[in-house]
C-alpha cells in the first residue's frame, strides 16, 4: 500500500529567531497557523480521499519549530492528530520537524504520549563556523543530544541537511554527513540552499558578499551525499525543495529544480559509467541497464550520452530487465 505524508505547515510560529536563509512563509505557502480544529478538520476531510485511493498516510507537522510553539497549541494540534491515529486506519502515525535545541527528555516523553512515530531535526550542518553565520542558534552537539534523546526513546530519527550556506563548502557538507551518519538516523533529506528575498541571506547575495554552490558543483555534491548515506542504510527521503510558486516568485539565487533528485541520480549513473568505461577504453560501447533506469542513464536531454562521448566513447544504451549496468 502507498505511504505518504498529510503534511500541515506551521509556519513561523515558535521560532525564537530568524535564520539567514528562512522566509518560512514562502517555503510553506502559507500566511498563518492552523488552529487544532483547522487541523482536525482537514485530517478527517482527507481520511475519505486516502482511503478511496487506498493510501495510507502519516499526519506530519511541519514548517516550523513543532515542540517550540506554545504548549498548550502543540497539544491541541497533537490531541487532534491522535484521536485521528485511533479513529481512522489509514493513518499510521505522527511525525514533526523541529530545532535541535527543542528536543529535552520532557518534550521526548510528550511526544512518546501522543504516539509521534517520527521527529525530524532541522540540523542543517554540523560545522560550527556555518551554523553560527546563518544564526541557527543552536549547535552541533544540541543536534548529537537530541539525536540521542529520540533515538533512546524508540522514535524514528530523522536529520535534515542544507548545502552551500554562508561559509559552507563541499567538505562540510561532506563531513556534515559522515557525522549525521555516526548518530545512526532513518532517514535524510537533503536541501540545497535556496537564496530567498526578504532574508539576510538575500541581503548578502545582494549586496555580493555571498555566492551558494552552482548548480553543477551542487549535483556533484549532492551525488556524493545520495550514494554516502544510501550505502550507510539511510534512506534519503527528500532532495531539494517541494515545487512551489511562492519559492519560484521569491528565489533570488541558489539551486532549485522540480526534478532534482533525478538530476542527482542520474550524475551518479554518468560517474558510474565513466569508472566502468576507465577500464575498457575508449571507442565504442553498449551499455544495458533495467528498463526503469534508462532515463537516468541517458540524463536530461541525453546529457549523459553527450559527456561521455566528449570524453571519446561512444555509447548506446539499451534495456536489459534486471541489470545495473552492463557493458559491452
Ligand atoms: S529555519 Fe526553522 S528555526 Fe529557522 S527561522 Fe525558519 S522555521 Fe524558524
Amino acid at each position: 500500500m502507498k505511504q505518504t505524508n498529510l503534511s500541515i505547515f506551521i509556519p513561523h510560529v515558535g521560532c525564537p529567531h530568524m535564520c539567514s536563509f528562512c522566509d518560512q512563509r514562502s517555503i510553506s505557502g502559507e500566511q498563518s497557523a492552523p488552529t487544532a480544529e483547522q487541523v482536525k478538520t482537514v485530517i478527517e476531510e482527507q481520511a475519505a480521499h486516502l482511503a478511496d485511493r487506498g493510501t495510507t498516510a502519516e499526519i506530519a507537522f511541519f514548517g516550523g519549530s513543532f515542540t517550540a510553539i506554545p504548549r498548550d497549541y502543540m497539544l491541541g494540534l497533537l490531541d487532534a492528530a491522535k484521536a485521528a491515529v485511533e479513529r481512522f486506519p489509514c493513518y499510521t502515525g505522527i511525525r514533526c520537524s523541529t530545532r535541535p535545541d527543542r528536543i529535552d527528555e520532557e518534550i521526548v516523553d510528550i511526544l512518546r504520549h501522543y504516539g509521534v512515530t517520527a521527529v525530524e531535526l532541522g540540523a542543517q550542518s554540523m560545522s560550527g563556523e556555518v551554523l553560527s553565520a546563518n544564526d541557527r542558534g543552536h549547535t552541533a552537539e544540541d543536534v548529537r543530544r537530541a539525536s540521542a534523546l529520540i533515538k533512546q526513546s524508540g522514535i524514528e530519527l530523522g536529520l535534515q541537511m542544507m548545502t552551500g550556506l554562508y561559509k559552507d563548502t563541499p567538505e562540510r557538507c561532506l563531513e556534515t554527513a559522515d557525522e549525521f551518519i555516526k548518530l545512526l538516523p532513518a532517514t535524510v533529506r537533503i536541501y540545497p540552499t535556496v537564496i530567498l528575498k526578504n532574508t539576510r541571506l538575500g541581503e548578502l547575495f545582494e549586496r555580493g558578499e555571498y555566492r551558494s554552490f552552482s548548480f553543477d558543483e551542487t549535483i556533484d555534491l549532492c551525488a556524493e551525499l545520495l550514494r554516502k548515506f544510501t550505502e550507510n542504510g539511510v534512506r534519503v527521503i527528500r532532495l531539494g525543495l517541494h515545487a512551489s510558486p511562492d519559492v519560484e516568485r521569491g528565489m533570488l539565487g541558489g539551486v532549485y529544480h522540480p526534478a532534482l533528485r533525478e538530476i542527482v541520480e542520474s550524475r551518479i549513473f554518468l560517474n558510474d559509467m565513466k569508472s566502468r568505461l576507465a577500464e575498457l577504453g575508449k571507442g565504442r560501447h553498449i551499455i544495458y541497464t533495467d528498463p526503469k533506469n534508462l532515463s537516468k542513464a541517458k540524463g536530461q536531454k541525453k546529457c549523459n550520452v553527450k559527456a561521455l562521448a566528449e570524453l571519446g566513447y561512444e555509447i548506446d544504451i539499451l534495456p536489459l530487465d534486471g541489470e545495473y549496468l552492463l557493458i559491452k
